[in-house]
């Protein structure tokens, strides 16, 4: 039971982080105010040059958010009506509707459940289903790396080289994740990234951030930011947005890079004591042997929606809180769903993972400031409602 004397356990939290770092962010902040640079100001450059070398990727675009990183990532090629996009039915909304937004078709695929990341067979199978009706052009696959963990990017990358499509990283929970000795970033032939205040790297805002290789997609998602601008600012190419990362988010940002790494480690803590604690009970996420899995959410998974619901119970009793990411997979949403059966003329195959995770997944709390007494107290409420 709850007392007076216990730490309240947030499911994330922003406090205990901030005030490690509160003077060096109103330090930061006072200095936007001063230049007075609010749009793409030198903070912006400045991390954009260290996002990039973080990851291993030659170039970083700051953008308005995660789902405008997307978003710009396949304007800039040039993705719209007739475009089959492939991406996962297990994931954030964001993933789903940037293709929709752009007039293109997304195709939903199944996830494996022990990654809980996209299925490459099933992959295949649907690539191939839409290729032998002809109606659609596969051109793209957005891999999510779910919770923080990466997918199966060589698989990914093998197949869209394959097929000619693009790979795109939606790696808005796994900022700092890496897959063998190269961070999400340095994968997919552009990664989007978000910075919402609950991701692993977030700001006090919106903001988010496009890594890749390419030098060429790299000045398109410039330009595309900034209303399709060319050489000269009032040089209109292309049809674009305003998709820009604010200055003083960028400012914030840069007071909290530095505390990532540990941060990072602090998260492999907390998912180490909760396989220990659980590990025998419920199921527990695979680790990541090969790379560094980025701990976004950590989630478990229960025999049944009745006994997560009893667990549910048991944890908020205890004044623990715990969330369900997702309750619906993409294709059963009334937004989605009747473009999802008519994404093939006989009917698109069914998605059971997906389905069934959501059922019985449940997301504890996950962030670097919670202690081995609070991870136990967690514990302790799970076990008891089981
Ligand atoms: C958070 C999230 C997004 C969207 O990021 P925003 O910055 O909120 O726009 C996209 N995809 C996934 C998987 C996410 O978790």
């Amino acid at each position: 039971m709850t007392t007076t004397a216990e730490k309240p356990i947030a499911f994330f939290d922003m406090k205990a982080q901030q005030a490690l770092i509160r003077a060096d962010i109103d330090r930061r902040i006072a200095a936007v105010l001063d230049s007075g640079r609010f749009v793409v100001g030198p903070e912006v450059v400045e991390l954009e040059e260290k996002l990039a070398a973080y990851a291993g990727a030659a170039h970083a675009i700051g953008v308005s958010s995660g789902t405008d990183a997307l978003q710009i990532a396949m304007m800039a090629e040039g993705i719209g009506p007739g475009d089959a996009v492939f991406l996962p039915a297990f994931t954030y909304t964001a993933t789903a509707e940037v293709p929709l937004v752009l007039g293109a078709t997304p195709i939903f695929v199944d996830v494996e459940e022990s990654t809980f990341n996209i299925d490459l067979a099933d992959l295949r199978r649907r690539v191939a289903l839409v290729k032998a009706e002809g109606r659609l052009r596969p051109r793209a696959v957005v891999g999510v790396d779910l919770y923080g963990r990466a997918a199966d990017w060589p698989g990914i990358l093998q197949l869209c080289a394959q097929e000619g499509m693009f790979a795109l990283d939606d790696a808005a929970q796994a900022f700092g994740g890496a897959l063998g000795n190269k961070r999400l970033g340095a994968w997919a032939h552009a990664t989007a990234c978000s910075f919402y205040p609950t991701k692993t790297l977030g700001c006090y805002g919106d903001g988010g951030a496009i890594l890749t290789d390419d030098a060429e997609r790299a000045d398109l998602y410039r330009s595309l930011r900034q209303h399709g601008e060319g050489k000269s600012r009032y040089e209109v190419l292309r049809t674009g947005m305003n998709g820009r990362l604010d200055t003083i988010q960028a400012a914030v940002l840069l007071a909290k890079l530095p505390l990532l790494e540990d941060e990072l480690a602090a998260r492999d803590r907390v998912a180490t004591q909760y396989a220990a604690r659980l590990g025998s009970a419920v199921k527990t996420p695979a680790t990541l042997p090969d790379g560094v899995h980025a701990w976004g959410i950590y989630s478990i998974l229960l025999e049944s929606e009745a006994q997560r619901t009893r667990v549910q119970a048991a944890m908020q009793a205890r004044g623990v809180p715990s969330a369900i990411y997702y309750p619906r997979p993409l294709h059963h949403q009334p937004a989605y769903a009747a473009q999802h059966q008519g994404c093939l003329a006989d009917g698109p195959p069914p998605l059971p993972v997906s389905e069934d995770l959501c059922q019985r997944i449940l997301c504890l709390p996950m962030h670097p400031y919670l202690d081995a007494g609070q991870v136990d107290r967690v514990a302790d409420a799970v076990l008891a409602g089981l």
